[in-house]
């Protein structure tokens, strides 16, 4: 094992962008990382703009090694996507998201959805929809309180067959919403071609909003555009206040953010909860 000091892994485990090597193996690194119970979801709850209340959670993966380093996602999400690895983890995060919503659905604890994100790989792949419903059916949690938080690109590079997988799924009472609205080459025929529930806002324009103008009109313009087309929208990145009282007066639906809570280990969902008072019921 490394030195005391190191802060950094084993450059064999690091999956470092742009060094090929690295993505060769990925897909065992990261089945060893399951096995060995380094990979862990955290959630993180989205609001109701208008009466304050938990309305889902998105779920959010996390990488520790056994020394304690976390691998930040950002980092080894798109290594994982570069390789065949990004299957084996989609289908880690889609299941440990379906088994823990269905268990706080069977405790009494919440009946909301939680949000997994999909990687454009994974729904170019024609399997997705059997995966999915397979998923539900394994860990008994109902499809409406499922979600997938899909990317522009993904949805851009699947086309009709994407729409299919999409459809099937929103028939089965499973719900899309747009990633990083904003962020990409946004296509206003993406939002009519493809069936989605909602979209969300980056928090890029989030931030911004309350300093630039600019930012405060593009957020301004997709709340409005959203609606216009049946579509729910929710702000991510919210730290403050103000960002809060723009996204209210703009009429934005729903809220994901620090200023109501950081992503949190399922063993704090409970006391967030409590904290926050019990969730609408269905
Ligand atoms: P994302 O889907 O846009 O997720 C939101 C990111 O913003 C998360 O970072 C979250 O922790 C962070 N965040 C939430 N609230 C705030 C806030 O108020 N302020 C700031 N500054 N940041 C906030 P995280 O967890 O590091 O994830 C980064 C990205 O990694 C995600 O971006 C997503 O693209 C990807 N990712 C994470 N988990 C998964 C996964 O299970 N599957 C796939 N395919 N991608 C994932
Ligand atoms: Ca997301
Ligand atoms: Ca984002
Ligand atoms: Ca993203």
């Amino acid at each position: 094992m490394s030195a005391g000091h190191d802060v950094l892994p084993d450059p064999g485990v690091l999956p470092l962008p742009g060094a090929a090597a690295t993505s060769l193996g990925m897909a065992d690194r990261i089945t060893e990382a399951i096995l060995r119970n380094e990979l862990s979801l955290v959630f993180q709850p989205q609001a109701d703009v208008a009466t304050g209340r938990l309305c889902g959670f998105e779920a959010l993966v996390r990488w520790r090694l056994a020394d304690g380093t976390e691998i930040p996602p950002d980092l080894f999400v798109p290594v994982a996507e570069a390789s065949d690895a990004i299957f084996v983890l989609g289908e880690w995060v889609l299941r440990r998201a379906c088994s823990t919503a269905a268990r706080w659905l069977r405790t009494g604890m919440a009946d909301v959805p939680v949000a997994v994100n999909v990687s454009a790989r994974q729904l170019a792949e024609p399997g997705l929809a059997r995966c999915v419903l397979g998923i539900l059916a394994e860990t008994g949690l109902p499809a409406s309180n499922l979600k997938l938080e899909l990317t522009e690109t993904a949805l851009l590079d699947g086309s009709a067959a994407v729409t299919q997988c999409l459809l099937e799924l929103r028939g089965a009472g499973v719900q899309a919403v747009l990633d990083d609205f904003g962020t990409g080459y946004s296509s206003l025929a993406l939002l009519r071609r493809v069936p989605l529930e909602g979209v969300k806002i980056d928090r890029q324009f989030v931030q911004a909003m309350v300093e630039q103008r600019d930012s405060a009109a593009i957020v301004h313009a997709v709340v409005s555009l959203a609606h216009a087309l049946g579509l729910r929208v929710v702000a991510e990145g919210v730290e403050t206040r103000d960002q809060l009282l723009f996204l209210r007066a703009y009429g934005c639906d729903r809220i994901q953010g620090y200023l109501l809570s950081r992503p949190l280990a399922e063993a704090d969902v409970p006391g967030f909860i409590r904290e926050i008072g019990a969730p609408p019921t269905a």
